[in-house]
């Protein structure tokens, strides 16, 4: 199977995140998205971070029953900060059968040559865009292993989904209703 890896602190996920994954999994030769939850930075300030497995279960709430789409909690175990490229490694042992690639937005296309080992992962994977408003794409754009993909863009963030929660402003149909309802039955981001 090919899985496209979406990486993000899903802080909390939202629909902006499961249009683009959906997307990448429907109208792409992806077989399926892993949506990669990356874990808490122990030398980061974790203030408006939610715990890990907080944002794990969103994310499998966002997804609900849709077979394509998986929530991944692999980055949890591995050294931290975690780096894309020891996480695919690590995942390419662990799956040999499946094929990895990455998905990312226009924005870190851009800034991919500053990534460790990024020559490394353009040798060896497939690499799918979703352009972002207003963002140029850069030199990696045309890149044989980069396919920039046309999905819709909602211009909606994790930080303003919290901003609303914390100001008591609703962020209905911003998420899917099982992370609403969980949103609003607990204390996260208040
Ligand atoms: P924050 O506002 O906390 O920075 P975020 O909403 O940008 O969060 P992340 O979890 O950091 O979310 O994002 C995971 C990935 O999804 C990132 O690569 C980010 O660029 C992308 N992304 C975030 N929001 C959108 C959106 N509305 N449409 C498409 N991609 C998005």
């Amino acid at each position: 199977m090919k899985i496209g890896l979406f990486f993000g602190s899903f802080n909390p996920i939202h629909i902006g995140h499961l249009i683009i994954a959906n997307f990448m999994a429907t109208r792409t030769d992806l077989d399926k998205v892993w949506l990669v939850v990356s874990p808490q930075n122990p030398l980061k300030p974790k203030k408006t971070l939610a715990r890990d497995h907080d944002r794990l279960h969103l994310v499998r709430l966002g997804i609900g029953d849709n077979p394509r789409l998986q929530a991944s909690n692999i980055e949890f175990g591995l050294p931290k900060p975690s780096y894309t490229i020891d996480t695919l490694t690590f995942l390419k042992e662990k799956y040999p059968a499946h094929t990895f690639a990455l998905i990312m937005g226009g924005d870190n296309l851009a800034t991919l040559h500053l990534w460790k080992n990024y020559e490394q992962i353009l040798a060896h994977y497939d690499i799918y865009v979703y352009k972002r408003p207003a963002v140029e794409l850069g030199e990696l754009a045309t890149h044989p292993r980069v396919r920039v993909c046309e999905a819709p863009m909602l211009d909606i963030s994790a930080t303003y989904i919290r901003d609303c929660l914390n100001s008591g402003k609703s962020v209905r149909y911003l998420v899917p209703d099982p992370v609403l309802e969980y949103l609003e039955s607990s204390s996260m981001y208040r």
